[in-house]
């Protein structure tokens, strides 16, 4: 049907009646039994299928780094005005 044709409430209530969000399926991790989505990385201990994938240790190690590299980078400017 094209769009600019005319269509009634209930043509527009038939086709969103497909548009409803699905609950993901999840899962329990087999290594720190959070519940994570089925099929993807578990985010609290970064383990897959029994692998290790993503180092979290090392991602939050980074993420402070930056946050301490901004402060730094601040309290320089500050200093530079004064
Ligand atoms: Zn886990």
């Amino acid at each position: 049907m094209v769009i600019r044709m005319r269509h009634t409430r209930s043509h527009t209530a038939n086709r969103r009646s497909h548009h409803a969000l699905k609950a993901k399926n999840l899962s329990k991790c087999s290594n720190c039994g959070e519940m994570h989505i089925s099929h993807t990385v578990c985010e609290k201990c970064g383990m897959y299928r029994g692998r290790k994938v993503i180092d979290l240790v090392k991602k939050v190690e980074k993420k402070q780094s930056k946050i301490k590299a901004k402060t730094a980078k601040k309290e320089g400017k500050k200093e530079e005005s004064k």
